[in-house]
């Protein structure tokens, strides 16, 4: 099949980064060009375009979207990204009861 092709812009809009999934044998390869996704790192744009975030596309393509959607349903990079959504939610309700425990014993302290 051919690849899907998405992009997204830069921060300081000098321009747009390119992301590029195509089917494997062993699964989906996706690549982004903005600098973590050069460095195999965590990229903030395939994820959120996985989870069906398409405001930050330069333009969106519904049937190229679908497509995506399609072709990673029930793989194990799905599982993945939503694994990490649940962790990354966890921890802000994490931090949150953690300032709030703050709050209340800096009240205590006060007596
Ligand atoms: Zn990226």
């Amino acid at each position: 099949m051919t690849s899907l092709i998405f992009s997204v812009s830069s921060p300081e809009g000098e321009g747009t980064y390119r992301m590029e999934a195509t089917k494997t044998s062993r699964g989906v390869r996706f690549t982004c060009t903005c600098p973590e996704g050069v460095a195999q790192a965590h990229c903030e744009h395939r994820i959120a375009l996985l989870l069906g975030e398409v405001g930050h596309l330069v333009s969106v393509d519904p049937a190229a979207v679908a497509a995506l959607s399609a072709l990673t349903r029930g793989s194990p990079l799905m599982h993945a990204v939503h694994r990490l959504a649940q962790a990354e939610a966890a921890e802000a309700e994490a931090r949150a009861d953690l300032e709030r425990a703050r709050q209340v014993l800096a009240t205590i302290l006060g007596g």
